[in-house]
């Protein structure tokens, strides 16, 4: 049988157990109409069918994969009373094929033991948190039902049963009466728990059985021979029917909702009229009794008596009603109150909150759960570039999208600003995947904003949670898995391992060395000198930062210029870049004069731009050592110029300021040609990979694209600089493609001040290539 028809098979199955339980029914009632003694055999031997029948369909449901442990182990209690029921049955069996009469011994004890375990059960019962009075009030509900139904059994037994209807009889249906009222008081009070978990159409199907049985005692009562004996017989059928049906019903909910809680629950429950009908019965049998044992005036005194009772138990119901619409007006506005507290107003969905709220519920009930967080990709952009309200529109579509993209059990929330977050009701990895990939698909397709079409993309974390884990925890990990997939290159999804934790911790710890390092002057400037190729002279230089670590030993930019960036360390690190490479500059002029180069190229990150004062830090720096806006290139990455508006402008400023700026690693990020016209570059420098391999022009589209790049700047009278050169071929190639600047190892490595100042007279055709970097 394959995976995809094996539920199939197995719900036939139990649609074949509930037609046992029915046939049992049908099966005893038609022949005990045929042959009594046939009808008591089938009432039996299918009757234990019919049990058998109840006990495999209890069972399926407590072995449920997934569903909520407490309903499964409710299931599974319930199954072990049915077995007990399914021993009486039996018993029954055994005795009428004997020929013996009666109930004996063990026929009563397994019921007795069916009777403890149905009680267990329902102690044990998933009904959610009960406060002392919700104790009280069901056992005194419960008192009520016996006490009456004690007096209206006891009663109608002694004095109303039919002459002739054995003693024994008269008290065994009394008794069987009262338990049967009880545990329809039980069933109610169940079925309408609000936080309860088990189905209440099932926890209703269950309460068939009690019916059953205060139906036996009425027709018992009544006299009817025949109807009295087709119950006693029908008893064991008709209980495994209503069992068989009940989990039935309940593996039918859990299929369908996945949630065992998902089914609405009824308002008001049987137990209510049946403590009503109680007190009203007593209040009957007392009218009934003093009419036939009193005089006159005893007769007013009790009917007085009652009336006083109803009036005071009328106006009880009344406070009550009062009451229930106060609390239902309390309970409305703190359901209010709370949507509110949980609902983001922006888009309507979960706010953070909301969402960790739910995540911890699913977690506390021990329900398997994971998380994707989405964050949309370049989202500052977008809204610079469409203006704030037509981004809340836009970020409403979104969260309408991900409500549309939500199968069942998933919940939507925003967590704030472009970040979303999706609540999965599943701890499998695979399936968390599949739905990491259907709400990228969903952010992805084009969206329509202030009448311009959008193509938006998604990077999403996703996290499942693990045994013990709160709910925080998860949300961290999906956050942690989230950063790793903007890292892995945007618009694409990571599931958290729990490296990445470790990879951060060591992050962390990098950045408290390097926050040490910068006070404690590990850091050092080297620098690379730019050459013309054509004459080859010196015409620049780039300073490259150095950290040399007490313990690691030298740490390599690479390594921890993206931790400096991620923990804001880059702003303090770059500001003594930019102040190191000034001072040099301005040693350099004072020692070497106009032989020293005419400006340093400094890099800069990205988070350094988004500062407010970095252009008054800048204008600072130059002026404290005597330099002019001319004598800095600042480097600059792609990615930082399509960083939103601030960055632009405070670009735009360092460039009315007459700072050049060069575009660096030209070629990796998302270059565009437009990019050259909204950005005020003057350096675009092409990235090393362009250059590899250039010689043996082996990569034809690389080859085409620094050719391209060349004649691009001279077109746009931009300076091209090729970075990463280690061979002769190399640079001719480069310089026969129209590159007038280039850097790289085969002319210099990056070097300490005074053997980079040697350089400055010395053409590199007669340097010796590969010294120290
Ligand atoms: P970048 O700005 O593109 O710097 C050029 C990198 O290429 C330098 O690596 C340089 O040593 C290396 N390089 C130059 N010629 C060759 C060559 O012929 N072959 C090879 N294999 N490599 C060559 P470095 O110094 O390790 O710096 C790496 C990156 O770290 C830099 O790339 C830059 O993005 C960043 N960085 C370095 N110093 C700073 C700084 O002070 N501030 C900021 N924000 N970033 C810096
Ligand atoms: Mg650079
Ligand atoms: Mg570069």
């Amino acid at each position: 049988m394959s995976g995809a028809d094996k539920p199939q098979a197995r719900d036939r199955a139990a649609l074949t157990a509930v037609l046992v339980a029915l046939f049992s029914v049908v099966s005893t009632a038609t022949l005990f109409f045929v042959t009594e003694r046939g009808g008591h055999l089938s009432g039996f031997g299918t009757g234990a069918l019919a049990l058998i029948a109840g006990v495999f369909l209890c069972r399926r449901v407590s072995r449920r994969a997934g569903s909520d442990t407490p309903v499964r182990e409710f299931w599974r209690l319930w199954s072990i009373a049915v077995g007990f029921l399914l021993w009486s049955s039996a018993s029954s069996l055994v005795c009428e094929l004997r020929g013996d009469p009666g109930m004996p011994i063990y026929e009563a004890i397994p019921t007795v033991c069916c009777l403890a375990a149905a009680m267990l059960t329902f102690r044990h019962a998933p009904l959610g948190r009960r406060t002392g009075s919700d104790w009280s009030r069901v056992l005194l509900d419960g008192a009520a039902v016996a006490v009456a139904g004690a007096l209206f059994f006891g009663y109608v037994v002694v004095d109303l049963a039919p002459a002739g209807t054995p003693l024994t009889d008269r008290w065994t249906s009394g008794i069987v009466g009262v338990v049967c009222l009880l545990a329809l008081v039980v069933f109610g009070k169940a079925a309408v728990s609000p936080a309860g978990r088990v189905d209440p159409s099932a926890l209703a199907l269950l309460a068939g059985a009690p019916l059953i049985g205060l139906g036996a005692v009425g027709i018992l009562l009544s006299g009817d021979e025949t109807g009295t004996r087709l119950l006693a017989i029908l008893g064991y059928p008709l209980g495994g029917l209503s069992i068989s049906l009940a989990a039935y019903r309940q593996s039918l909910v859990l299929t369908r909702k996945g949630d065992a809680r998902a089914g609405a629950r009824p308002r008001w429950s049987v137990a209510d009229p049946v403590v009503f009908l109680a007190v009203a019965g007593t209040a009957a049998l007392v009218i009934t009794v003093s009419a036939r044992d009193l005089d006159v005036r005893g007769r007013a005194v009790i009917v007085g008596a009652v009336l006083i009772a109803a009036i005071v138990v009328t106006r009880q119901l009344v406070g009550l009603r009062e009451n229930r619409e106060a609390l239902r007006t309390v309970r409305r506005q703190q359901a209010e109150l709370e949507h509110l507290a949980l609902s983001d107003s922006l888009t309507g969905l979960r706010n953070r909150t909301g969402f960790s709220v739910a995540l911890a519920a699913r977690l506390d009930e021990g329900l398997p759960a994971g998380a994707l967080l989405i964050d949309i990709d370049d989202f500052k952009m977008v809204n610079d570039t469409i203006g704030p309200s037509a981004a809340d529109q836009l970020l409403r579509q979104i969260a309408q999208r991900l409500l549309e993209t939500c199968a069942d059990g998933e919940i939507a929330a925003r967590l704030g600003g472009d970040e979303f977050a999706v609540l999965l009701p599943t701890g499998d990895p695979a399936s968390a995947e599949a739905a990491a990939t259907r709400f990228q698909r969903a952010v992805g397709s084009p969206v329509t904003s202030a009448g311009q079409q959008l193509l938006l993309h998604a990077s999403v974390g996703i996290a499942v949670a693990d045994d013990d884990e709160t709910a925080d925890e998860v949300l961290r990990n999906a956050d942690i898995a989230m950063y790793a997939a903007k890292e892995a290159g945007k618009a694409s999804w990571v599931r958290f391992e729990p490296q990445m934790r470790q990879d951060m911790t060591t992050h962390a710890r990098l950045a408290g060395e390097l926050h040490d390092g910068i006070a404690a002057g590990q850091l050092r400037l080297l620098y690379q000198p730019v050459f013309d190729l054509v004459t080859g002279t010196m015409s620049g230089a780039e300073a490259l930062v150095r950290w040399q670590h007490p313990e690691r030993g030298f740490v390599s930019p690479g390594d921890f210029i993206p931790v400096a960036e991620r923990s804001g360390l880059i702003v303090p690190l770059g500001a003594w870049v930019l102040r190191e490479a000034c001072s040099q500059l301005a040693r350099w002029r004072a020692a070497h004069g106009d032989d020293a180069i005419e400006a340093i190229n400094v890099n800069v990150a990205v988070r350094q731009l988004r500062e407010a004062d970095f252009v008054d830090f800048v204008a600072a720096t130059l002026s404290e050592h005597g330099l002019t806006p001319a004598d800095v290139i600042l480097e600059v990455t792609e990615s930082s110029v399509v960083d939103g508006w601030q960055v632009r402008d405070t670009l735009q400023a360092l460039h009315d300021m007459g700072i050049r700026l060069a575009l660096d690693d030209f070629g990796t990020g998302q270059s565009s040609l437009s990019l050259l016209r909204a950005f005020p570059v003057d350096v675009l420098k092409l990235d090393k990979s362009f250059v590899d391999g250039i010689a043996d022009g082996a990569d034809r589209g690389r080859l085409a694209v620094a050719a391209a790049v060349a004649q691009l700047t001279e077109h746009l009278q931009l300076k091209a600089v090729a970075e990463g050169i280690e061979s002769q071929e190399q640079m001719d190639r480069l310089r026969q493609m129209g590159y007038r600047y280039g850097q790289g190892f085969f002319m210099a490595r990056p070097l300490p001040a005074d053997e980079c100042a040697a350089m400055f007279v010395r053409p590199f055709a007669g340097a010796s290539p590969g010294r120290a970097g």
